[in-house]
């Protein structure tokens, strides 16, 4: 090896060493993003994910080797492994929303890879310009981050901070570097090592804030998730009661501007009997099974509201109480063709419901009251009845 070689190697371990150490944190950051304990699907993902930095740590490496004398072969096998670990990459998000890969997804990959060496092995030996084959390189690197990149837009995930630097690094690596590439092979052809310095410089700071954005997407993910587990019932994946207050000014504010606004307040007819009967975990079938229904029947705009143990509220806006009577009515033909099948048993669920309408001005801890009183009322008039709160009834 030259004398010249040795600093030109030394600058390319620390700048990879630099590389791997961002890629390393974000790929701890990903870690830490996942919610709770990863599930078996997760588990495989970070084993992926694993495999993809131990890949390209062997990149990185590999590419330093080309200072040594196995040029050609260091070229092709750095880019074969540093592909291999943006497709694992793809495979660990694929894992992570629980979508199965086919032997058509891996024969593609497969394809992919023998391709971008194939190529990469004319280039060097034929060619063995630097500013055809990097732009090769780099444009192949960019189709499975543009796939992974579309199969988390697919995952129908509100687009975040992080999927907008990805998607900008990406495009720009797309269509900016072709470009660059020939410019700064013109401007440094005599310098071979600084050209090829320079070039690799824009290509890995790319690669690293591609990777980067999508750490600042995991955790954006992350903010979402925690933000709405804090909002929602983790048994019925409904709205949790301080959600309702979160949001009850909202509602007031509407009421305010003349909008017709109904609260409903639900009770399961003699949980207790069924709790005691199947047991806890029918209980908590039972739960989820009615919140399901009640999210069949009712649009995105209403909200469904676990307000205590097996109660609920909805606030329905557009609704007088008494136009809450057909679709209430609805519900209940609805729980009687659908009982809970459980453990070979069908669990017969009915409800009472008490209707108020919300005023303005008036509290909404007020209107809740009311509701009760007219739940309390249709318990004593023998259950699964609706009643409307006297005032809503005349409103
Ligand atoms: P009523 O028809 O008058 O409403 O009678 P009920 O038996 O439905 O009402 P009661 O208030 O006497 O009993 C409610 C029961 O709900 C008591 C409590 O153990 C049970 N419960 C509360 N939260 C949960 C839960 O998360 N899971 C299960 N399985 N049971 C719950
Ligand atoms: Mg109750
Ligand atoms: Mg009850």
């Amino acid at each position: 090896m030259a004398g010249a070689d040795i600093g030109s190697l030394q600058s390319s371990i620390l700048f990879s060493v630099l590389v791997l150490f961002i890629a390393t944190t974000a790929y701890l950051l990903f870690i830490r993003s996942l919610p709770g304990q990863p599930n078996a699907h997760q588990r495989r993902a970070l084993k992926l994910f694993s495999w993809f930095f131990l890949t390209e740590f062997l990149a990185y490496l590999v590419y330093c080797l080309r200072f040594i004398d196995l040029y050609l072969f260091s070229v092709v096998f750095n880019n074969m492994l540093y592909l291999c670990g943006v497709y694992l990459f793809y495979c660990g998000i694929r894992l992570r929303y629980q979508l199965e890969i086919s032997l058509r997804v891996i024969g593609w990959i497969a394809l992919h890879v023998l391709g971008l060496a194939a190529a990469m092995f004319w280039f060097t030996a034929v060619y063995n310009e630097i500013f055809i084959r990097l732009p090769l390189a780099l444009g192949s690197f960019c189709i499975p981050v543009l796939i992974t990149f579309s199969l988390i837009r697919q995952q129908q995930r509100p687009g975040n901070l992080g999927d907008r630097v990805l998607l900008l690094c990406t495009v720009a690596a797309l269509l900016l570097i072709p470009l660059l590439y020939p410019i700064f092979g013109y401007l440094l052809k005599p310098d071979q090592q600084g050209q090829l310095m320079v070039m690799t410089l824009v290509t890995l700071t790319l690669e690293t804030l591609c990777i980067g954005g999508l750490a600042i997407s995991y955790i954006y993910d992350l903010i979402d998730k925690l933000r709405s587990d804090a909002n929602t019932d983790k048994l019925t994946q409904s709205s949790n009661r301080r959600y309702f207050f979160k949001v009850a000014p909202l509602f007031q504010q509407r009421v305010g501007a003349g909008e017709n606004i109904s609260l409903v307040l639900l009770d399961i007819d003699h949980f207790k009997q069924l709790n005691d009967r199947y047991g806890h975990q029918a209980g908590d079938a039972v739960l989820r099974h009615f919140a399901a229904l009640l999210r069949q029947l009712l649009s995105n705009t209403d909200l469904i509201v676990r307000y205590g143990g097996e109660e609920f509220l909805l606030v329905l806006p557009g609704y007088t109480p008494a136009q809450t009577l057909p679709l209430l009515q609805q519900f209940q033909a609805l729980l009687r063709q659908s009982p809970l099948l459980y453990e070979g048993e069908e669990l017969a669920v009915r409800a009472s419901y008490g209707v108020a309408a919300l005023h303005a001005g008036q509290d909404i801890d007020h209107c809740v009251h009311r509701a009760d009183l007219a739940l309390y009322q249709a318990k004593a008039n023998g259950r699964d009845t609706v009643v409307l709160d006297s005032l809503g009834a005349t409103s």
